[in-house]
């Protein structure tokens, strides 16, 4: 894909948070290729420090900033830091989030008889169900609490979420994230009306399955094979396929580029080769 040709944001600093990870460390890496300034928000600081090193080594425009998105202290110290660095935020992308195994059920139904020591529904704990929510929904709300207060009013300012198909229909043993999903879903929609006044653009996108470290052990076994779940995946993904992180970037430089989407607002894009789409008949 030819960034560079298409797509000039020199004059844009682009905010990511969870960019340590896979997903938004790669996204950090393609946007920085649009000459962007790139900060990378990441609560593990050598991650995002790996990759802004990489963005520099290539002649990009990156930094790495310890930040916890739950934090508002941290958020805000990381905003004035890049502020100094950079300038202040014109896209920001919320992409920390991700599930937690205490969140999450070990079956897909509920039997009447099930195994000793199965999670089930009944064993969820609290503690995970919080973790899930807060992660994925207040660490979307706290950044855009902080950096659209320097988007208000500026041309081209946009913020983009990272929803999940899942968001749609939930998954079977993941309710938290699930639901945590579709709040975020909810909430650009929400964000995109309230700054509808002001300038500032929010969309999200959905991707479906990607492989990342998030949800290897659930897609293959210890020798590299699909697992039951991923054979499953498959046969409810009409093109037949997992995703890949190259297939995300399109769809966000679409997003933020007002050339192409100045009047796109509210969207959450799925990007999951029809599963939402597909009812499995
Ligand atoms: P990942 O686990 O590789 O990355 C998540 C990053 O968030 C990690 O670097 C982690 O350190 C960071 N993080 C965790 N808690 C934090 C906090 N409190 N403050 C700041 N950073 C924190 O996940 P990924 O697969 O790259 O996913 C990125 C986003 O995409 C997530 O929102 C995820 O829910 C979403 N998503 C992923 C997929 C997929 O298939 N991988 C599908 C749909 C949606």
């Amino acid at each position: 894909m030819q960034i560079s040709l298409n797509h000039d944001f020199s004059d844009k600093v682009i905010i990511i948070t969870g960019a340590g990870g896979i997903l938004c460390g790669f996204l950090a890496k393609q946007l920085a290729k649009t000459k962007a300034k790139i900060a990378l928000l990441d609560i593990n600081f050598y991650a995002a420090e790996a990759f802004a090193q990489e963005i520099n080594n290539a002649g990009g425009r990156a930094k790495a900033y310890q930040t916890s998105v739950l934090d508002l202290s941290s958020i805000q110290a990381s905003r004035d830091e890049i502020a100094a660095d950079f300038g202040t935020c014109d896209i920001l992308i919320n992409g920390a989030g991700g599930n937690n195994p205490q969140a999450t059920t070990d079956n897909e139904f509920h039997e009447y008889e099930l195994p000793e020591n199965t999670k089930s529904f009944f064993d969820l704990n609290q503690d995970g169900v919080e973790f899930v929510f807060n992660l994925n929904y207040l660490g979307t709300l706290l950044p855009t609490q902080v950096f659209a207060k320097d988007m208000l009013g500026k041309q081209g300012s946009s913020i983009i979420n990272i929803s999940s198909m899942n968001a749609f229909t939930p998954l079977t043993k993941i309710p938290a994230y699930s639901g945590a999903k579709a709040a975020v879903s909810n909430f650009t929609q929400w964000l995109a009306v309230h700054f509808s006044h002001v300038g500032i653009r929010c969309n999200a996108i959905a991707p479906g399955f990607l492989v990342s470290n998030q949800n290897r052990t659930l897609l293959f076994n210890p020798d590299g094979s699909p697992t039951a779940r991923a054979n499953k995946i498959l046969t409810n993904t009409p093109m037949g396929r997992f995703g890949n992180a190259e297939e995300l970037v399109g769809a966000i430089l679409f997003l933020i580029d007002e050339r192409y989407s100045a009047f796109v607002n509210g969207v959450v894009l799925p990007i999951d080769g029809g599963f939402s789409a597909y009812s499995g008949v």
